[in-house]
């Protein structure tokens, strides 16, 4: 590492893997600084800053500029090089390095419980004790995450790709463009005549049956080339024109049968990014938004009207072009209406929740968050437009309630607070602070409910999904105990008490 590399905004800057960790940094400063036999405030005094400032830094929660590190490493007499170095000073440095970051995991700070220095007053027994329990608890933990260890890892691995290509990917727009030239397609979006003309030119005819297999979308007949679809009525369930637009991209993209999980996930994004880059070609659907931009009028009702997808398919179109074209990082997330996130992505630096494993499925979305106060809103149906004050600064987002057989979901599209200005609704003057994963924020009832209500509740769950996330201690398995007590304190309030007296 050179210290041309480290220099932007004069803070240290450097990309993963061979990123700074400020907690390893702060020890070998402290180790460099006892060595040398000097206190905070002589330290401090050597180097022009306050001794509050160079606390900060030794203990990891501030990251130096380059220019102080660079006064700092000169009064210790040491290379900066040499206080950059991964490795821990000592033994003892490494386990306090150890606690530290084990505390910063979100699963710790959920519990609310304090947050232990590792400083030289923690006995040697304690801190070993300590570092022994967490990795214990994040065993466990992982053990009951809801996830399977394989689907989470491709999960994640793919969350990151989208997130290093911004979600667009050229490859396919281009193999989309090459579709929709050849079928000499030349404004707007696609028809169905549009599709049927793609089959037919890459020589599939398609069948509508009536006893499709249950479980599949559709299936095709390599050998004559026939594609079978469901013959759908309008209403729920997946657009038909996306189903064969998938089925065809798996051709056009050259799939070959899946070698393992990853590699089908990866197959049905490709496919699903397919269909929506046909349905929303690039060209007018970059026309489309830039025009709405200028309007300072982005909105995903109109971009889902202009080219008769739903909303989620424009939502994710985009996700696909927002930052690709216009500069704008975004979030997304489909969320169920008990809170819990069933899709999301993000390019934004917005803090999805996250369990022990660092997967996003399954996990429970804060309750101050848009998707989540989307649905007490008067008219959840109607255009949603929320600020949200985070511990990640403030983002904008706008919020689609729709109704489905397994309940009701929202859809978000976000955007930090200085994108907000591109979009209808960004002068809205709804905002909430979301201070998760602290549990004072939302994830424990509030103490009145509690006292109301505490051991006079018997919820009975109704488990909807494989996704349903290993719960806190404490709560009803299966079901939100804020959710359960609520509900009681309404109905108390309903109707006065029934109870004789
Ligand atoms: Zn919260």
């Amino acid at each position: 590492m050179t210290a041309s590399e480290l220099t932007r905004g004069g803070k240290l800057n450097v990309n993963p893997p061979e990123d700074v960790d400020l907690v390893t940094l702060g020890q070998r400063l402290r180790h460099q600084r006892r060595v040398k036999g000097l206190t905070l405030d002589q330290l401090s005094a050597a180097v022009g800053r306050a001794p509050s400032q160079l606390s900060l830094i030794e203990n990891g929660k501030r990251e130096p500029k380059l220019s102080v590190l660079q006064a700092i490493a000169g009064a210790l007499g040491v290379p900066m090089q040499d206080l950059l170095r991964p490795e821990a000073p000592s033994r003892r440095a490494g386990l306090e390095i150890e606690l530290a970051h084990f505390q910063r995991e979100p699963a710790y700070q959920a519990l609310g419980l304090p947050m232990v220095r590792g400083g030289r007053r923690l006995p040697a027994d304690a801190l070993e004790s300590l570092i022994g329990l967490h990795a214990e608890l994040t065993r466990l933990l992982t053990e009951q995450s809801a996830t399977p260890e394989l689907a989470r890892r491709a999960n994640q691995q793919l969350r990151i790709e989208m997130r290093e290509r911004d979600n667009y990917f050229d490859y396919i727009e281009l193999a989309a463009a090459k579709v929709l030239e050849s079928v000499r397609h030349t404004t707007g979006p696609l028809s169905q005549r549009g599709i049927l003309d793609i089959a037919a030119h890459l020589g599939f005819s398609l069948h509508y049956v009536s006893d499709l297999p249950g479980s599949a979308r559709s299936v095709t007949d390599l050998r004559n080339h026939k594609i079978y679809l469901p013959q759908v009525a309008s209403g729920k369930g997946h657009d038909p024109r996306a189903v064969v637009l998938q089925t065809l991209g798996h051709f056009v993209l050259g799939h070959h049968d899946p070698a393992d999980y990853g590699d089908f996930l990866r197959q049905r994004v490709e496919v699903n990014y397919f269909a929506a880059a046909l349905l929303m070609p690039e060209k007018f659907a970059t026309d489309f938004l830039r025009d709405a931009k200028a309007d300072r009028a982005l909105a995903i009702d109109d971009f889902r009207d202009a080219f008769g997808v739903s909303y989620e398919t424009a939502a994710h179109r985009f996700t696909n072009l927002a930052t690709h074209h216009f500069g704008i990082p975004v979030h997304f997330a489909r969320v169920h209406e008990s809170g819990t996130v069933y899709k999301a992505y993000e390019n934004d630096d917005v803090r999805f929740p996250t369990d022990v494993t660092g997967a996003i499925e399954g996990q429970p979305v804060c309750r101050k968050w848009a998707s989540r106060t989307v649905f007490a809103a008067d008219d959840p149906y109607s255009s949603f437009y929320q600020f949200t004050d985070t511990g990640k600064g403030t983002y904008w987002c706008t919020v689609h309630v729709e109704s489905t057989r397994s309940g009701e979901f929202s859809v978000t599209v976000g955007t930090p607070y200085q994108h907000a200005r591109w979009f209808r609704g960004g002068d809205t003057t709804r905002r909430t602070v979301s201070t998760c994963p602290d549990p004072t924020c939302c994830r424990r009832p509030p103490a009145e409910l509690v006292e109301r209500w505490g051991g006079q509740a018997w919820p009975s769950a109704r488990v909807h999904s494989h996704l349903l996330a290993a719960l806190p201690p404490g709560t009803f398995p299966g079901v939100d105990a804020q959710d359960v007590y609520e509900f009681l304190q309404r109905r108390a309030q309903d109707r006065p008490s029934q109870a004789p007296s």
